[in-house]
C-alpha cells in the first residue's frame, strides 16, 4: 500500500514536470508565431512605403510636355503626367518619354 502511493506521489512528480515543460514550450512556441507575424507586418509595411515612394509624383522640372509644351509635368519612378492637359506618359529607355 505504502509502495503504491509512494509510486504514485512519484507518478505525479513526472506529470507535474512534463506538464511545466510542454507549458514552456507552448510558451515559447506562441512567442515565436508572434515574432514570425511581427516581422511579417513590419516587412508588409517596409515594402508599402518603398512603394509608394517609387509611385509618388513630384515635379519633373526642366522637359516641357511633349504634348501641350507647357512645363507641367509631374514624375515618378516609371510615369509622368501632365497637369495641364491631362496626358500621361511612360519612361522608356534612356528616360524618354512615349504617349500612353
Ligand atoms: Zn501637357
Amino acid at each position: 500500500m505504502q509502495s503504491k502511493d509512494l509510486i504514485n506521489q512519484k507518478l505525479n512528480t513526472i506529470i507535474h514536470l512534463i506538464n511545466n515543460i510542454m507549458g514552456r514550450m507552448k510558451e515559447l512556441f506562441i512567442e515565436q508565431q508572434q515574432e514570425l507575424e511581427y516581422r511579417g507586418a513590419e516587412d508588409a509595411m517596409i515594402h508599402g512605403l518603398s512603394r509608394k515612394a517609387r509611385e509618388e509624383y513630384i515635379e519633373e522640372g526642366d522637359t516641357p510636355c511633349p504634348n501641350c509644351n507647357m512645363p507641367t509635368l509631374l514624375r515618378n519612378e516609371s510615369n509622368a503626367k501632365c497637369t495641364e492637359c491631362a496626358q500621361e506618359f511612360v519612361y522608356v529607355d534612356g528616360g524618354a518619354l512615349r504617349f500612353l
